[in-house]
């Protein structure tokens, strides 16, 4: 399955193949100003099954609670935050793409696999039913 993930305006598209592994619901304080959400939920895919299309700027943000620095991708035009490479080399999302689950814009998306800083979650929202979730990031294995 090919899924295509656009930025407000359409410019900027990632066509995804397959299912993506991890989706991340995060309720970091970074992402809930990066996205202008609550929260934001990251799809992640190898890089070799995302086609690329239209223009991206970029902008890196300090490290945040996480420790690490991050390079996001967002469209010139009209400012969705679209896609980003995962800064870590180990771990379920080492050498991925994250595309920002929203953009897909498709209410059949997959459900989060993990539900990370909880500890700046905004009391109503919930995760899925048994969804693994931390305070923090998700604790080394
Ligand atoms: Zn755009
Ligand atoms: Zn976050």
């Amino acid at each position: 399955m090919t899924r295509v993930a656009q930025c407000h305006c359409g410019q900027l598209q990632l066509s995804c193949e397959g299912e993506p592994y991890p989706v991340v619901a995060c309720h970091c304080q970074l992402c809930q100003r990066r996205t202008g959400s609550l929260f934001h939920i990251a799809a992640w895919y190898e890089k070799h099954r995302v086609v690329f299309e239209g223009r991206a700027s970029q902008y890196t943000r300090d490290s945040g609670d996480a420790g690490l620095e991050m390079t996001f991708n967002f469209c010139p035009q009209c400012g969705t935050s679209v896609w980003w490479q995962s800064p870590r080399s180990e771990g379920p999302t080492a050498g991925k793409i994250g595309v920002a689950a929203g953009c897909f814009a498709d209410c059949d998306f997959p459900p989060p696999t993990v539900s990370i800083y909880e500890k700046h979650k905004h009391s109503w929202i919930d995760a899925p039913e048994g969804t693994p979730c931390f305070k923090a990031g998700i604790p080394p294995a």
